[in-house]
């Protein structure tokens, strides 16, 4: 079987960690959102590309939930005392190694797609990572003290700053790069990872020819909660969500989405049992939902998570299959 993985960075990494651990038989396609991309002291930094290479390589920092295990910061020290790179934004010294070597690779002509293939090979991931595009989109982010660049809002500002709007730059000169575009249109199922759905999924599906992929698609779509209880699991994403005026609730998310029978995303949406109250309307809305735990820890409840994804999925039929 193929299944397709719509995904950012720390929840998607924690879902295909699930995944393709209840899925060891079947070809999983992550598409990854690039929209935290940036140079930064002359290096291409992919966030969300990132720690899902590191989580699935065994090599990721657990404990911190982002880079290298075992990292030092000697290199991110000197480029400080230079002037360089953002203070706050610490490249630690084994991850700057991934980035000189994807810069490197862009700077020889190699597209995104390619240098995350070559950066995957060194690691058994046991699943295929894809950028969603191989152009640039760097996510901003417009506030009243001006308009920056997502990480910077992120992490400087720790998403206290009040956004006011997020701007996909370049998005209408991009494209949804081949290899996402045949992964959803061939996959048998299609997962929208617990990610953030604002900049994470959100980015992804704004690329054009991302929606048309899966409006087409032949498998059916079922989307995980990045929301549990109630509350964003982990995280400031519910500043984002604030942003766009959707309420940080599971049927509210899932509502934004939208059921696919009605131009939206999601045949099928698993959420947390704690919010079972909210999914009638859901059903309602043309959407399939069931709510089982929804925690994701490795090595335990994160394959059950994705099994009972695709088993939703087994469930629910594709409008366009
Ligand atoms: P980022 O790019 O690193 O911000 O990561 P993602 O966009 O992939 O995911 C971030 C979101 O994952 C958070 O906002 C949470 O809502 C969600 N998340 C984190 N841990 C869990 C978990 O254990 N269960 C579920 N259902 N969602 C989670
Ligand atoms: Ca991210």
């Amino acid at each position: 079987m193929r299944i397709t993985v719509l995904a950012g960075g720390v929840g998607g990494a924690r879902f295909a960690l699930g995944l393709r651990e209840a899925a060891p038989d079947d070809q999983i396609s992550i598409v990854a959102n690039v929209g935290d991309d940036m140079w930064l002291a002359g290096v291409k930094v992919c966030p969300d590309l990132d720690s899902l290479l590191y989580a699935l390589a065994g090599v990721g920092d657990t404990e911190r939930g982002w880079g290298r295990a075992g990292e030092s910061e000697r290199v991110s020290a000197e480029l400080t005392a230079y002037g360089v790179g953002w203070p706050w934004f610490t490249l630690g010294d084994l991850d700057l190694g991934t980035h000189l070597a994807r810069a490197a690779m862009l700077r020889d002509g190699a597209t995104l797609t390619e240098a995350t293939a070559r950066l995957s090979a060194r690691w058994p991931l046991g699943v295929t990572l894809l950028p969603v595009t191989d152009d640039e989109v760097p996510t901003h982010v417009v506030t009243d003290e001006g308009t920056m660049h997502f990480e910077e809002w992120w992490v400087r500002t720790r998403a206290q700053l009040p956004a006011r709007r997020f701007v996909q730059h370049g998005v209408e000169r991009s494209r949804v790069s081949a290899q996402a575009r045949a992964a959803i249109a061939q996959a048998d199922v299609i997962l929208l990872a617990p990610s953030n759905p604002v900049v994470s999924i959100g980015t992804i599906v704004g690329i054009p020819g991302v929606r048309d992929a899966l409006e087409t698609a032949a498998a059916p779509i079922v989307g995980v909660s990045p929301i549990i209880g109630g509350r964003v699991v982990r995280g400031m994403a519910a500043t984002c969500l604030a942003t766009i005026g959707v309420e940080a609730d599971a049927a509210a998310v899932a509502a934004h989405y939208g059921a696919r029978s009605r131009g939206g995303l999601l045949d099928g949406w698993l959420a947390a049992e704690e919010d079972a109250a909210g999914l009638p309307r859901l059903r309602e809305l043309g959407i399939r939902a069931e709510a089982r735990p929804l925690l994701l820890t490795p090595g335990g409840p994160a394959a059950q998570v994705a099994a009972d994804a695709l088993a939703l999925a087994a469930r629910v039929s594709s409008p366009a299959g």
